[in-house]
């Protein structure tokens, strides 16, 4: 049974515009050389990094047609570098699918890497700049944004965050009022009133 080449969507686009893909076969990573109208040929990732030769040839359905220069002389898979590409892909997707806040989004891309694949993920500040900037450049504006790091005015507090600190961003509705009564908006002070009617 032939082969599968797998394709993951590069950050680079074609000349056309269209998304790039890199092929990936036993997590070694291929990118595209040259295509006809029934076959493509995919030359290994490293090919000026590793001087490696491997090369092989899928038809457009991406079964592999032939393998026979598919040998990786001066490297070994990389099975981590594969593994953060699908991270990456599936936090961009949560980005732009869900409404989650990006340290949500972060933690489940690093919950669902394995330990020696995260040691090359971006650190966590960078991840999470990552999600907003790929929401801002996919839906125009930051869809979500993070609760804890906002600055709520304390008329407007009426939300009360709670388990902020475990980052679950759970809110529940606090009845307003219960707050401190002295700050309340729409309830002018009795130097405010006597302002206005010296105004008049
Ligand atoms: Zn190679």
């Amino acid at each position: 049974m032939a082969q599968q080449l797998d394709l993951i969507p590069s950050t680079r686009k074609r000349k056309n515009g269209e998304i790039a893909y890199k092929g990936i076969l036993n997590c070694f990573i291929y990118v595209e050389e040259k295509r006809s109208a029934d076959k493509i040929t995919w030359v290994c990732e490293e090919k000026r990094k590793s001087l490696c030769g491997a090369r092989l040839q899928t038809n457009l359905s991406m079964q592999v047609v032939n393998a026979q220069r598919n040998v990786h002389r001066n490297h070994i898979a990389e099975s981590s570098k594969v593994e953060v590409m699908e991270a990456m892909i599936a936090l961009k997707r949560r980005a732009v699918e869900t409404q989650e806040p990006s340290s949500k989004i972060v933690n489940t891309a690093l919950h669902c890497t394995s330990a020696v694949a995260t040691a090359h993920l971006p650190l966590t500040d960078s991840l999470r700049r990552k999600v907003c900037r790929h929401r801002v450049a996919e839906l125009g504006e930051a869809a979500s944004f993070d609760i804890p790091s906002m600055v709520i005015p304390h008329r407007f507090k009426y939300y009360q965050q709670i388990n902020s600190a475990a980052g679950h961003g759970c809110s529940s509705l606090v009845t307003p009022g219960q707050g401190d009564q002295h700050e309340e908006a729409g309830t002018p002070t009795q130097g405010q009133i006597n302002s206005v009617q010296a105004a008049v």
